[in-house]
C-alpha cells in the first residue's frame, strides 16, 4: 500500500491519499452530464473530461483523504440544493473531489487533482465506464469492455459497507462535524463559478 501525492495545478492545495491500493479496484470513469457540469462550471474542462466528455474519478473513503496546505482555498460547489457536494481548489479551478453527505464514507477524487507520478501503477486501471448514456461521443468498444459497469455498483457499496463498519468515514477533510467546512454554492448547470 502506498500514498498518493495530491495537488492542485498551482501548488497551493496539497495533500495526499494514504493506504492506495492498486488492486482495490476503486477507479472509474463516470460519464454523467452533472461531472461534465462540474468541469464547465470551472472553466477547465480540456483539463478533466477525457474525449468522449468523462472523468476519471478514484473512489475512496474520507479517512484515507488528507489536506495538509490550502484549506482556506477549497470551495464548494452544487449544481442543485440536493446535489452532490463538489469540491475544488479556488486558487485555479482544479477539481478536487465529489462527496455525498458527511455521513457518507464515500469520496470521488478527481484526477485533476492527483499530481503523483505514479498514480497509474497505484491506483491501477479503470474498472468500470459509468452513465455512458451521458458520453458526448462514441467510447471505443475496447475500453468499454475492459471496464464493465454491471457488477461494479454492488462492489463499491460492500465497500463502502465495510468502510462505514471500519470507522472510515471520519476524520472528513471537507466537513467539521455535519457542517461543510465552506459554504457551497449553487451553480446552475451551464454556469461558471
Ligand atoms: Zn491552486
Ligand atoms: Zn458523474
Amino acid at each position: 500500500m502506498d500514498n498518493l501525492a495530491l495537488q492542485c495545478q498551482c501548488g497551493t492545495v496539497r495533500g495526499r491519499a494514504i493506504k492506495v491500493y492498486p488492486v482495490d479496484g476503486t477507479r472509474v470513469v463516470c460519464y454523467c452530464r452533472d461531472c461534465q457540469a462540474f468541469a464547465h462550471a470551472l472553466n477547465a474542462a480540456d483539463r478533466i473530461l477525457d474525449a468522449e466528455g468523462g472523468t476519471d474519478i478514484y473512489q475512496l473513503p474520507p479517512a484515507r483523504l488528507q489536506i495538509h496546505h490550502g484549506h482556506d482555498q477549497i470551495r464548494c460547489l452544487r449544481l442543485s440544493e440536493k446535489g452532490l457536494y463538489r469540491w475544488y481548489a479556488g486558487c485555479c479551478n482544479t477539481p478536487i473531489g465529489n462527496t455525498l453527505g458527511p455521513g457518507m464514507p464515500l469520496v470521488g477524487l478527481i484526477h485533476a487533482f492527483i499530481s503523483d507520478p505514479d498514480a497509474e501503477f497505484k491506483t491501477g486501471p479503470v474498472r468500470a465506464l459509468v452513465n455512458l448514456s451521458s458520453a458526448t461521443g462514441t467510447v471505443p468498444r475496447e475500453k468499454v469492455r475492459a471496464a464493465p459497469a454491471k457488477g461494479y455498483m454492488r462492489k463499491i457499496l460492500f465497500k463502502i459497507a465495510l468502510w462505514k463498519l471500519g470507522g472510515k468515514t471520519h476524520p472528513n477533510p471537507f466537513f467539521a462535524g455535519k457542517k461543510p467546512i465552506t459554504e457551497p454554492q449553487i451553480v446552475s448547470p451551464g454556469s461558471t463559478v
